[in-house]
């Protein structure tokens, strides 16, 4: 009785700030997850073009609500989720994570690609270098990248600083030339071309990252070997301790192995280290 209406409003003020704050994991509330066919506007539009991008869903097939629920399906089982066809928040969360810019689902390889080189003494040549780190760093993520590889296989990688190389490594962002444009700070970070002639086996790094040799921003040296497991013709493994899992997460390069998976996949193309 003897609360004032500015009192009143200060402990629904209150109030609500304090509901505000309970209501932050949204997972912990179930009543805030949306319910089946009420995803957010928002959400559909980023599975959308996540889905194009990296399940072939195609743009006749996009208005089709069956379709989109069955590619989220696909891409939950690969990326490890809860398969439930639902744009959940686990599913959300992994669609905003950094990660290469190839198709997870091998639709096709562009023409005159190849699953493999047809030898195994490579070359590659850095044709321009990123103003965020000293090229000194950049030369070695690129050369400790390569080394990944050739630890475990009979290839052999000699860099080269002038002509075309095997492997043509650059740095660019936005429209660069290719099919596959950049989007800008974050979401994906490079991609790579599968062996073959031309274009093939190049690796291009999405210059609007800010790239590091540590823990900040994002680590060369880990995109780089990833990127290179594609120039030697590795598609995306659904493994998550592999190197070839599809999002990036920071390991400390100084304790970088590589996984089992990504050891067996290059040794059943390249065979093993003599
Ligand atoms: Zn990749
Ligand atoms: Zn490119």
């Amino acid at each position: 009785m003897s609360t004032t209406p500015f009192r009143a409003m200060k402990t629904l003020l209150l109030a609500a700030v304090l509901m505000l704050s309970f209501t932050k994991p949204a997972r912990a509330i179930p009543i805030q997850e949306p319910a089946p066919n009420e995803e957010s506007h928002k959400d559909l539009d980023i599975a959308r073009e996540y889905l194009q991008n990296f399940y072939n869903l195609t743009s006749t097939t996009i208005r089709n609500k069956h379709l989109i629920h069955s590619k989220i399906k696909e891409m939950q089982a690969f990326l490890g989720l809860k398969v439930t066809g639902k744009l959940d928040s686990d599913t959300m969360e992994v669609m905003k994570k950094p990660r290469c810019g190839m198709a997870d689902v091998e639709n096709f390889r562009a023409a005159g690609q190849m699953s493999r080189w047809n030898k195994y003494s490579l070359t590659y040549r850095i044709v321009n270098y990123t103003p965020d780190l000293d090229r000194g760093s950049v030369d070695q993520a690129i050369r400790n990248a390569f080394r990944v590889w050739s630890n475990v296989t009979p290839l052999r990688f000699t860099k080269v600083f002038s002509g075309t190389a095997d492997i043509m490594i650059m740095f660019q962002a936005r429209y660069h030339g290719d099919s596959n444009l950049f989007d800008g700070p974050g979401r994906i970070l490079a991609h790579a071309f599968f062996p073959g002639p031309g274009i093939g086996g190049d690796a291009h790094f999405d210059e609007d990252e800010t790239w590091s040799a540590n823990s900040q921003g994002i680590n060369l040296f880990l995109v780089a070997a990833h990127e290179i497991g594609h120039s030697l013709g590795l598609t995306h493994s659904s493994d998550p301790n592999a190197l070839m899992y599809p999002t990036y997460s920071y390991k400390d390069p100084n304790r970088f192995q590589l996984s089992q998976n990504d050891v067996r996949r290059i040794q059943a193309v390249y065979g093993r280290r003599k």
